[in-house]
């Protein structure tokens, strides 16, 4: 199996990962985002923002990201989207696959493929073509040095015969709101992604190599096995949910633990939850067939059920006919700082959005009008410093 670019800095991170036969499947919340992203930007290029925002479910975690993208395409330079390359490690080519593949790449043995989020031509005000990639809430490499940005650009450098290329990390804030991280990638800087890219493939080649013959890997397990196809098949999991086991983690053994220490038994903690998720997805998929014997004699069985959901208008007109007043006091009413954000959109489209949704946010702070509350989130920062950054400008 060919990487491909949204895997290459977990393979860059564990090379014999590329060598298990791993099964892909939409594990994280970020991937499942990160596909709902692209479903959406396909179906706003075909049908428009609204048809495309009705066709993700209400609940749906990366509705928030795509209101918040929604709310700013006009903002965004515009450009050609979801385009695919391959680019051969073998001749240091690449070739233009197509848009809209959906993911069904047809390329050689010694090609890499990858689907680009946005290119956007120079133009006024822009000297380079850039490259887009979108991302959720989770801070990923930053764009100077991102693998998977990085093997974009070298794509498009190659195919187009660029020696520089402007690249940018954009950020979907839950709360709506874009957050740039933008690098400029010359020709040394590409011709070092292109030796990343071809260690990698050497590397995996090695580790394919070694696991036919039955020699040992040498695993990198760490925060990223989170997102790793073959997580099911990996022995250094197998492992490491042994020693779990054989002393289980317990609060009271967690508290002594050095802060070094605790970081580690978190990140472990995390993947093997994973690890537990996906083998309890795969037993409740096999359960809703045709259901479970279970130890003590009960079965665990199927059971359909019925979700109801009111249309409030037509609600409204039936409850109160027959309870009147009653009804002011159960129906709830809800306004979401998204809806806010799209309201103020009409108060300043394009660039002024953001001063108009915050003097409206201060309008409605001044009648009192906004209840806060705060939580804390816990959230990973990569290793290495963004180097270049700019809040909220395209
Ligand atoms: S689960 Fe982690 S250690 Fe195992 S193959 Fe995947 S990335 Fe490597």
């Amino acid at each position: 199996m060919n990487p491909s670019a949204s895997k290459l800095e977990l393979l860059e991170r564990c090379a014999p990962s590329g060598a298990l036969g791993a099964v892909w499947v939409e594990s994280t919340s970020d991937q499942r985002a990160g596909t709902g992203r692209h479903r959406f930007a396909q179906l706003v290029d075909e049908r428009g923002v609204e048809a495309a925002l009705a066709e993700i479910p209400a609940d749906a975690p990366w509705r928030a990201q795509c209101e918040a993208l929604a709310e700013h395409l006009a903002e965004l330079p515009t450009g050609e989207h979801e385009v695919a390359y391959a680019y051969d490690v073998a001749t240091d080519t690449a070739r233009r696959l197509g848009p809209w593949l959906d993911r069904a790449y047809d390329v050689g043995p010694t090609e890499v493929s990858g689907t680009t989020d946005l290119l956007c031509p120079p133009g006024e005000g822009r000297e380079r073509y850039l490259l887009v990639d979108y991302k959720g809430e989770e801070e990923v490499a930053p764009a100077a040095s991102n693998l998977q940005l990085g093997f974009y650009a070298l794509c498009i450098a190659r195919v187009l015969g660029l020696d520089e290329i402007d690249v940018a990390i954009v950020y979907l804030r839950q709360g709506g709101g874009l957050r740039w991280d933008r690098a400029t990638l010359d020709v040394f800087a590409l011709e070092a992604v292109a030796s990343r890219v071809r260690s990698l493939v050497t590397a995996i080649e090695a580790a394919r190599h070694a696991y036919a013959l039955g020699d040992a890997l040498d695993y990198g397990t760490g925060l990223h096995c989170r997102r790793c196809p073959a997580l099911t098949l990996c022995p250094a999991m197998v492992q490491l949910a042994r020693a779990l086991l054989a002393e289980p983690v317990t609060p009271e053994r967690l508290a002594p633990l050095s802060d070094d220490d605790a970081g580690r038994a978190w990140v472990e903690l995390k993947v093997l939850g994973e690890l537990v998720d996906r083998g309890r997805a795969a037993l409740d998929e096999r359960a809703k067939l045709r259901g479970l014997p279970l130890p003590d004699g009960a079965r665990l069985v199927p059971v359909e059920q019925t979700r109801r959901a009111l249309l409030l208008d037509r609600a409204e007109a039936v409850l109160r006919a027959k309870f009147g007043d009653q009804v002011d006091g159960v129906i709830e009413r809800s306004l979401s700082a998204e809806a806010v954000g799209r309201l103020a959109r009409q108060l300043a489209p394009g660039k002024g959005h953001k001063a108009a949704a915050e003097a409206l946010w201060a309008e409605l702070d001044a009648a009192h009008a906004v209840r806060r509350s705060s939580f804390v989130q816990l959230r990973t920062k990569p290793a290495r410093p963004t180097t270049t950054s700019t809040d909220g400008e395209p």
